[in-house]
């Protein structure tokens, strides 16, 4: 990715006002369903009509998409409305179809990105191609093989590129259908700033009510644009029902959604937030050396466990401390959700050092 300023020259060219929005139902259904939701969406903010043709689905025997048909319904819908078009695809085939009707972006799915054969197939298959394509996150918080898909595609000589959140499965239950992790977005745009970055805030939820504060914390961490799934009658949609707006739904979201600014040259801006951040510094270095401190500690126990050769893990010290610091950072408005995963790190990383005194 040398060219990196290129990268953003797509969105550029698009001379939107507000973030970039994709809309449209999770899967083209019938004809009738593509073609009112897309009128339903024209004139509005939308600039890219998305319907998947081809629906990886979780488990077999559930609705598997219209397949190559609905690339028909997506071409009416650009003549129709003047929307541009976009959908997934998943495997040579698809891409060859896609390209063959026309359709203007192209994105790849998240169990897609998981696989570096089948992005290799779809970069070679989209090989020089000006059509712009989007890369899921994969379902795995992991940022190789992320960027190794952008990779991919970048060597195919593709350049209308950019990503797409979409949350992360975990095995714990969560309020989300697939947990944000802003943190790896974040790491992701400081290590290329000029790749756009869409957020997809009807997978990360799952459920249509969160979908507008989910937007909210994107736009606020500086993502490009929204791909929000749309249906005319959301809870009896094919796949996804919980988690589609409709048109009106949208175009209300889209009204009451804050842009902010990137920054801002005022000087007292500048001085303030400078000062905050220079506080914020010293609390991080702060943190660091108290952590560094009870890691010193935790080796300590972990030499006197050994000399009396007791176990590491002890199940009712460790549960009283979580109690204790759950009630301790409820009163400085510090959430339990945060309190509980940042006391887990900290537990794992004593456990640890632990091992490593009582094994090494
Ligand atoms: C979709 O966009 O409908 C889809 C299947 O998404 P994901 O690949 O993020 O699960
Ligand atoms: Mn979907």
């Amino acid at each position: 990715m040398e060219n990196k300023k290129e990268l953003r020259t797509w969105l550029n060219d698009l001379n939107l006002s507000h973030p970039l929005v994709i809309a449209g139902p999770c899967s083209a259904e019938t004809e009738e369903q593509v073609l009112k939701i897309a009128n339903e969406l024209k004139d509005t903010d939308v600039s890219y009509f998305r319907a998947g043709i081809w629906k990886p689905r979780t488990r077999p025997g559930m609705f598997e998409g219209v397949g190559a048909l609905g690339l028909k319904w997506l071409q009416k819908v650009k003549t129709e409305t003047g929307m541009k078009t976009a959908t997934e695809v998943a495997n040579a085939a698809h891409v060859k179809l896609a390209l063959e009707h026309d359709i203007d972006l192209l994105w790849i799915g998240a169990r897609s990105t998981v696989s570096p054969f089948i992005v290799q197939e779809i970069a070679d298959a989209l090989h020089g191609t000006d059509k712009i394509v989007l890369v899921k996150n994969p379902v795995n918080p992991d940022l190789a093989l992320w960027l190794g898909a952008i990779e991919r595609l970048a060597t195919a000589d593709i350049k209308k590129l950019g990503v797409i959140h979409r949350g992360f499965s975990t095995y714990e239950k969560s309020k989300y259908r697939n947990n944000p992790e802003w943190q790896l977005a974040i790491e992701l745009q400081t290590k290329f700033p000029d790749l756009p970055i869409i957020n997809d805030p009807s997978h990360i939820t799952g459920k249509r009510d969160m979908i507008f504060d989910v937007s909210q914390t994107a736009l606020d961490l500086n993502f490009d644009g929204l791909m929000i799934e749309t249906h005319f009658d959301p809870d009896n949609a094919w796949s996804d029902a919980s988690q589609q707006v409709t048109p009106k739904t949208l175009i209300q979201i889209m009204k009451d959604l804050k842009i902010r600014k990137e920054t801002d040259p005022e000087a007292e801006y500048n001085s303030k937030l400078n000062n905050l951040r220079a506080q914020i510094d010293v609390v991080d270095n702060q943190i660091i050396d108290l952590l560094g401190k009870r890691m010193k500690a935790a080796d300590g126990i972990g030499a006197l466990k050994k000399q009396k050769n007791v176990a590491v893990l002890q199940s009712k010290r460790w549960n009283e401390i979580l109690g204790h610091m759950v009630l301790e950072g409820e009163s400085r408005g510090l959430s339990e959700e945060f309190i509980l995963k940042m006391f887990k790190a900290i537990h794992q990383e004593s456990i640890n050092h632990q091992e490593k005194i009582i094994n090494g």
